[in-house]
């Protein structure tokens, strides 16, 4: 995020509250007021399935299977952007914003044109995310891209990339079709996204505020290729979609562990990431969501099973298995 037009390197997501968005290189999640869902008044009184208590149980009995935080190498997140992470407990204490109430629903929107793999990709993100997060989340009609003013719009100067302003596509397209009932609407989109005139891309932003994001496939594979291509491009989306809902839900960067909310920089190092979030950002995810975690954990096994990501599979039947 901090690569100016001649840089290559650019963070993964860029999620900024409008108000920041000028200043790239740091996210904003954990200073954004909260948009609190307010419960109706009529809204069912949640079963607890997820406490404190039996959370702190759950993060330690599956600790084992993840893998601390090491050195950072050049170039990587920490490198540039030091951050001092966010426990469990840190978190419980932040008043989070919390997809409870009336506003629970995660819609998608696929914004322009797709091919067939990328529209596939879209789908099992939108069916990921349902699981990961324990939400109802609804794919919606693909929408054309509407006429981008010029202003909203660039030729990248070096690259000769044909790129959207992120902030355009938040705010002017999706901030007016926002459902009452949206914890966020976000676009998956396979246009070129950029943050502003300084940036060369980003991969994706988002308004905490506003509940609106925008995720760019433009550079994360070319799912046609092979099928371990789609694969690759598969688990990079839905590592992207697990990692900025989260910030949506007020979770920090992970620093504690390799994690899905770890900040990542570059692609490479987005590989390197594990698709799930570490103990700590799961005790959260369960506990925003009021989810059983060892469901979460059968569900996204069955996930994977299903969509041929194997070492992920393993992964979380192994997890399931440890809070039987
Ligand atoms: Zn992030
Ligand atoms: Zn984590």
């Amino acid at each position: 995020m901090r690569a100016i037009l001649s840089g290559a390197s650019l963070a993964l997501c860029l999620l900024l509250a409008l108000s920041c968005a000028t200043s790239p290189g740091r996210e904003s999640a954990p200073r954004e007021p909260a948009p609190q869902t307010a419960p109706t008044p009529d809204a069912p009184v949640q079963k607890s399935e997820a406490s404190p208590e039996s959370l702190r149980r759950a993060l330690a009995a599956v600790r084992h299977l993840h893998k601390p935080m090491g050195k950072p190498r050049p170039g990587d997140w920490l490198t540039t952007s030091p951050e001092a992470g966010q426990t469990f407990e840190e978190y419980l204490q932040s008043d989070p914003v919390r997809p409870t109430g009336a506003r629970r629903v995660l819609y998608i929107q696929p914004l322009g044109e797709f091919t067939p793999a990328q529209r596939r990709i879209v789908a099992l993100a939108t069916e990921f995310m349902s699981h990961f997060f324990n939400l109802p989340v609804k794919l919606k009609l693909e929408q054309a891209l509407p006429d981008i003013p010029a202003e909203a719009r660039r030729i990248h100067p070096q690259w000769g990339d044909r790129q959207i302003l992120a902030s355009h596509i938040t705010m002017k397209l999706l901030r007016p079709q926002l459902a009452e009932d949206a914890a966020a609407l976000i676009a998956f989109t396979s246009s070129d996204l950029y943050p502003g005139v300084e940036l060369n891309y980003v991969f994706g932003q988002a308004s905490y505020r506003e509940r609106v994001g925008v995720w760019s496939l433009y550079r994360l594979g070319q799912p046609n290729a092979d099928e371990r291509s789609f694969l690759l491009m598969l688990l990079r989306t839905l590592k992207i979609a697990a990692h900025e809902t989260g910030h949506m839900f007020s979770i920090k960067h992970c620093t504690k562990y390799e994690c899905v909310m770890s900040g990542t920089n570059h692609l490479k190092e987005t590989d390197r990431r594990p698709l799930d979030a570490c103990p700590e950002c799961m005790a959260k995810i369960c506990w925003a969501t009021n989810t059983n975690p060892r469901e979460r954990y059968a569900k996204l096994a069955r996930f994977c099973a299903d969509h041929g990501l194997e070492h992920e599979r393993r992964y979380f039947e192994a997890a399931a298995e440890a809070l039987k």
